[in-house]
């Protein structure tokens, strides 16, 4: 059978990616990347996917790859190790619906949820992180700061792999160590406000299903801030059904400056509050405007949430810088106040995790009894799948819908039924990145390519997590507790929306001219 032109370049291509695919694998793509250190565009021609090839509305130095702003602050690209292999634009378009999904010229800047998938997959290191750990040792050696630091629920089992151990190992207290022997003075846990945001999240959606509250359903998640960014660029209209919650990491940063402060007696000025992610987006999240929320709460407005967020990757990178041997370090448990989680925070690294931990919460909210068995293990919102669903029996609420989708690419067919009105859901998880958080832009890339097989380890370590707690629900986490009796009262309470909650900008303005006036028509807040 013979090929016409266009088949032809398209096997061309494919096999190019191939043949790097093997070679990366290989540990060769550095001699590639030496090889052919700087980039020519006559050399991109043959891989330029053809939006970009005729459009010639990119600069040269961005033709055959993803474009990356300079001051993005997720990502950086290193031009001269980048070989053109279009895996970057491969990860945008298909697993993203990013890349290509909007009109050029673009208005004022790069489109782009921050994700790093792309960091994942290039094969010569070409994209990364942008590296904020010269900003942490800063605070570290400065004698006047009080350096608080809090980790997410998937870098506990992702970190191990950065230093020989199989994937999904669990080294949750290895990293409370690790992180002590840094320099940290106080280290707590992400987790804490993960179950923290389960109350929040299942009391409003219980008073969305009640009619309590002007809000449609279905409810979506609001706690993985790629997809977010996402939703504000291309569905902004749908934005009313994001759940207000701020994510688990700046429902920390708003408390650590507040409630820990005040019972610590520490001013808040003197505070760096860290986090550890398996996220490059939490950088963004982080520095969105509205994240001051606890400087406004002090009149100080110049004050931040999160002062510097670090990837998965990065603190591997500095306990290498600092010697520190993470295989002989022994357990060690987080500190007090903000350091307890359960079973249901854990497993928020998972997709389908914050699902099923809202789930068992809202049971217990709406009949006041423990949950059912079946709601300790939701088989049908566990594992890889692209979208999934469940439904579940609450007395009093009736018969609640959910589905859940990871991968934009996934999301945005989850979207098109929302926005056509034939979603049968009630609440919706988005996570941006496939997998999860176990699976994000900041997780340690020690495969040639990220694989099911690796992620599939990392989530069976959570779920394996959740099964031993003691406590499961989240509710029942006793600094929770607490807190609400010392500081918030309740749930969604004056100061707990204060706090704890946020609104959204469309984006859509930033896609093309046109989409200005339509953002303007439906009378949505547009991002400056
Ligand atoms: S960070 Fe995500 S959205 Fe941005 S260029 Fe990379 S893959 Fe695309
Ligand atoms: S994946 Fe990396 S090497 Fe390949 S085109 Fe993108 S930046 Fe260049």
């Amino acid at each position: 059978m013979s090929l016409n032109s266009k088949e032809l370049e398209e096997s061309k291509e494919i096999n190019r990616r191939a043949f790097l695919k093997m070679i990366s694998g290989l540990g060769l793509t550095g001699l590639l990347a030496g090889g052919l250190s700087g980039c020519v565009p006559k050399q991109t021609e043959e891989i330029t996917p053809p939006l970009l090839a005729k459009s010639k509305m990119w600069p040269e130095n961005v033709v055959g790859r993803i474009p990356i702003d300079p001051d993005n602050p997720s990502i950086v690209r290193y031009d001269e190790k980048c070989i053109l292999c279009g895996q970057c634009i491969q990860a945008c378009q298909e697993t993203q619906s990013v890349y290509s999904f909007y009109n050029l010229p673009v208005v004022d800047e790069t489109i782009c949820i921050n994700c790093g998938q792309c960091t994942l997959v290039c094969p010569t290191g070409a994209i990364s992180e942008r590296d904020d750990t010269r900003k942490v040792l800063k605070a570290l050696a400065d004698p006047e700061k009080f350096v608080v630091v809090q980790t997410a629920p998937a870098t506990r089992v992702a970190l191990g792999e950065e230093f020989g151990m199989p994937a999904g190992a669990w080294v949750m207290g290895q990293q409370v160590a690790a992180l002590r022997r840094l320099g940290f003075d106080a280290v707590l846990d992400t987790n804490f406000t993960a179950d923290l945001t389960i109350m929040e999240e299942a009391t409003e959606l219980i008073k969305r299903i009640k009619g309590e509250i002007d809000k449609p359903l279905p409810q979506f998640t609001s706690c993985s801030p790629g997809w977010v960014k996402f939703c504000e660029y291309f569905y902004p209209e749908l934005l009313p059904h994001m759940s207000s919650c701020k994510s688990p990491q700046q429902m920390f940063g708003a408390l650590v400056k507040t409630y820990y402060a005040k019972n610590k007696n520490i001013p808040a000025e003197k505070i760096v509050s860290v986090s550890i992610m398996p996220c490059t987006a939490k950088k963004f999240e982080a520095k969105r405007p509205e994240m001051n929320d606890s400087g406004l709460y002090m009149e100080k407005p110049a004050i931040r949430d999160v002062d510097i967020v670090l990837t998965t990757r990065e603190l591997a990178r500095l306990l290498k810088q600092r010697n520190i041997d993470f295989n002989k370090l022994p357990e060690e448990s987080y500190d007090s106040l903000m350091g307890e989680c359960t079973g249901g925070a854990i497993i928020f690294g998972a997709t389908g995790g914050v699902m099923e931990a809202a789930v068992r919460t809202a049971y217990f909210f709406v009949t006041g009894q423990q949950p059912p068995v079946n709601l300790f293990n939701l088989a049908p919102v566990r594992g890889l799948s692209g979208i999934k669903e469940a439904q579940v029996d609450i007395p009093g609420a009736g018969t609640v819908k959910v589905a859940i989708c990871h991968g934009m690419a996934n999301g945005r067919k989850v979207l098109e039924k929302v926005k056509q009105g034939q979603s049968p859901w009630h609440f919706i998880e988005f996570m941006s990145c496939p997998g999860g958080c176990l699976g994000g832009g900041g997780q340690p890339r020690t495969t040639a390519l990220p694989s099911d097989e690796i992620r599939t380890k990392r989530l069976n370590s959570l779920y394996q997590a959740d099964a031993r707690w003691q406590r499961r629900e989240s509710h029942e986490n006793s600094e929770v507790v607490a807190l609400y009796h010392k500081f918030l009262e309740h749930p969604m309470s004056e100061l707990a929306e204060e706090l704890l909650h946020t609104e959204y900008v469309s984006r859509a303005d930033k896609l093309s001219r046109t989409a200005v006036a339509t953002a303007r028509s439906w009378k949505l807040k547009v991002a400056k």
